[in-house]
């Protein structure tokens, strides 16, 4: 097997546990190692790190695995990790959805598996995973015997692994629109053609969270994609919903999910851009006891962090002059670069300017199914905060 030492003056940061070794931190890279395959790597004076997968073209050039010498990577490793990962979710209780495999928080970097029911939706983010497709997919038929898998590498990251984008079936044809099962309610997910792998388990926890604020209150939610929010909102008494979202397709899929759940006079929604929406109401005088804001990540680059912090003062600041004396405002960033201190100060600086008082209600990251690595930052990427608004 071909092996990699690591530069002398590398951090320990690698021995620590971090499982991505960049390219300006190994000694040598046989030029004519292929993209894909297993190297063992080793510190500067040989003491065994792990193995991993190697991709000579990106600046990661290897992803590790394992620490264990013994350990082969084979099929029979996939299923087995696959297999642990279930009884992980399992255990905590995440049984018909949840995200099955979160890549580096379970130790099977750039793979991402989302469990819909009986569906499976696969992205494979790195050339080193993707090569394992084909023993995942067998991993994943042989473990739950699945109604389809469906891979969604529709993604611009794979392009810096030297990937094409591509979707398809990686079983049998089926139907990609399904609708699963919520904390009691029920939502279409389109596998095919929805936003990421069709739908965002990593907020299922926190839309649990509004149940008691939004009982008897007129709420507003931005950025409503499925509806999820709103459509909780309604369920759980509140008196008014409406939903916004820029997309006329989200809004269309919201509308049927709210007819799915007999909440569709309670519960609107209409196609607006919120920064453009938000302002004005604010301006006419409009208000509501709470508001839900859920924004896309806002960058992906720390050259324009900036922005995104911009972007979340902007909509926050809006968002609390619409919001009567007492009342919550429930705000999500999933922004991996924006980390929680930060998230909260920006929330900070937009109550300042709205001149409004706020206290913390409940600060919390994202589901369980999708457990966080300290020290590994992107495995900890959202941050759900409600605040109470005086
Ligand atoms: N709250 C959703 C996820 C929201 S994803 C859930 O729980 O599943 C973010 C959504 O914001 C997307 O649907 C996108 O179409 C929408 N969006 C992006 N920019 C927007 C804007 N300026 N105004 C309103 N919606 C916007």
């Amino acid at each position: 097997m071909i092996k990699i030492n690591l530069r002398k003056k590398i951090s320990q940061r690698v021995v620590n546990g971090h499982p991505w070794i960049f390219n300006n931190e190994i000694e040598n890279l046989d030029e004519t190692i292929k993209g894909g395959e297993i190297v063992e790597v080793y510190t500067h004076d040989k003491k065994f790190v792990g193995k991993g997968y190697v991709n000579p073209k990106s600046q990661i050039v290897v992803r590790l695995l394992t620490r264990n010498k013994n350990e082969e990577i084979n099929d029979q490793f996939f299923s087995k990790r696959i297999l642990e990962c279930w009884e992980y979710r399992k255990k905590l209780g995440y049984i018909e959805n949840c995200r099955l495999v979160f890549g580096e928080a379970d130790s099977m970097p750039q793979l991402i598996i989302d469990k819909f029911n009986d569906y499976f939706v696969i992205q494979t983010l790195a050339l080193g995973i993707d090569v394992w497709k084909h023993a995942i997919t067998d991993a994943l038929k042989k473990i739950f015997d699945p109604k389809g898998i469906y891979e969604r590498n529709d993604v611009p990251v794979r392009e810096l692994e030297g990937l094409g984008q591509q979707k398809g079936f990686l079983s049998e044809p089926f139907d990609t629109k399904i609708i699963i099962n919520e904390n009691g309610l029920k939502f279409h997910v389109d596998l095919e053609n929805g936003q990421k792998t069709g739908y965002f388990l990593d907020q299922q926890d926190n839309r649990r969270a509004i149940q008691q604020i939004v009982k008897g209150a007129d709420v507003l939610g931005a950025f409503t994609y499925t509806g999820t929010f709103e459509i909780h909102a309604a369920h759980y008494g509140a008196r008014s919903v409406l939903g916004l979202d820029i997309s006329e397709n989200a809004v269309t899929q919201a509308n049927r999910n709210a007819e799915l759940n007999g909440v569709q006079n309670a519960c609107k929604f209409e196609t607006a851009n919120a920064f453009d929406v938000l302002k004005q109401w604010a301006k006419e005088g409009h208000q509501y006891d709470v508001v839900m804001l859920d924004p896309p990540a806002f960058t992906k680059s720390r050259e324009t962090i900036q922005k995104a912090i911009t972007g979340y003062k902007e909509i926050n600041l809006r968002g609390m002059k619409l919001i009567r004396p007492g009342g919550f405002l429930v705000t999500s960033s999933c922004t991996n670069l924006v980390n929680a201190e930060l998230f909260q100060e920006i929330i900070g600086m937009a109550a300042k300017d709205a001149r409004r008082k706020i206290r913390q209600v409940v600060f919390q990251t994202q589901s369980a199914d999708h457990p966080v690595i300290w020290g590994l930052e992107n495995t900890q990427y959202l941050k759900f905060l409600v605040i109470q608004v005086m």
